[in-house]
């Protein structure tokens, strides 16, 4: 299967046929392939782009909030939504 990140192959490493083979329990390749839809690399990307959108849009609405309300807020408060 492709990546749903980068959309290039996920080639596993054993095969997902080889770790089929050599499970006890019977899980097929199949399994295998289903469980390895990203490439790790492209996982840690997009995690770090996330947390970096994450604290940018943190510190627009924590501007925005400051500035209708007339004073600074502490350090510490995060946003997850603007305060009526
Ligand atoms: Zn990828």
């Amino acid at each position: 299967m492709n990546c749903t990140i980068c959309n290039k192959p996920v080639v596993l490493r054993p095969s997902a046929a080889e770790r089929a083979a050599a499970d006890v329990t019977g899980k097929s390749a199949a399994y295998y392939t289903s469980l390895f839809t990203t490439h790790a690399a492209c996982a840690v990307a997009k995690r770090e782009r996330e947390t970096s959108e994450l604290i940018a849009r943190n510190a627009e609405l924590k501007a925005a909030a400051e500035a209708k309300l007339g004073f600074k807020l502490h350090p510490n408060v995060v946003f997850c939504c603007m305060p009526r």
